[in-house]
C-alpha cells in the first residue's frame, strides 16, 4: 500500500514521534525561557538554552496559511492535497495536511483539531481537520 514519505525522526524530533504514537501532540519547551517550539531542535532560539521538556498540546488550533498541491505528483498521496500551517493554542505553530474538507473550502483561520493517522504500525501522522467552534 502506498504511503506518504516517512519524515524524518532523530534523537531530536522522537519525543514528538513517541507522542503522535500515542496520540498526544508533543511540542517541545524551553527548560529556562518557556517558550515553545516546533520543529523540535538542539538550541532554544530566544535564550540559546539546550535544556528542553515537552508539553501535550490541546489539538486544537486555526489555519494560519495554507498551500494546495497540485502537482507534482507525490508518492502515497492523492492530489489534490492541502498542506497548512497551523496557528496551536498554545501559541507555536506546526505544518501538516488538512483533511476531511474539499481543499477548496479551507481558509485561513478555519478552527482545525489534530487527529492521528496510524501509517504502518511504527509511526503515526498528524492531520489536521476542521472543528466546530
Ligand atoms: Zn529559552
Amino acid at each position: 500500500m502506498a504511503q506518504p514519505p516517512r519524515p524524518t525522526m532523530n534523537q531530536d524530533s522522537a519525543f514528538f514521534w513517541e507522542g503522535t504514537l500515542a496520540g498526544e501532540l508533543r511540542i517541545q519547551r524551553c527548560s529556562e525561557c518557556g517558550r515553545l517550539r516546533h520543529p523540535p531542535g538542539p538550541m532554544c532560539p530566544t535564550c540559546n538554552s539546550l535544556e528542553w521538556d515537552s508539553v501535550v498540546a490541546s489539538g486544537r488550533g486555526e489555519v494560519y496559511s495554507f498551500i494546495v498541491h497540485h502537482h507534482p505528483p507525490v508518492y502515497g498521496l492523492e492530489t489534490p492535497f492541502a498542506v497548512a500551517v497551523v496557528a496551536l493554542e498554545e501559541g507555536t505553530r506546526i505544518v501538516g495536511n488538512v483533511v476531511g474538507r474539499d481543499p477548496s473550502e479551507i481558509e485561513v483561520g478555519m478552527p482545525v483539531e489534530v487527529r492521528f493517522v496510524p501509517v504502518d504500525g511504527e509511526w503515526t501522522l498528524p492531520q489536521w481537520q476542521p472543528r466546530e467552534e
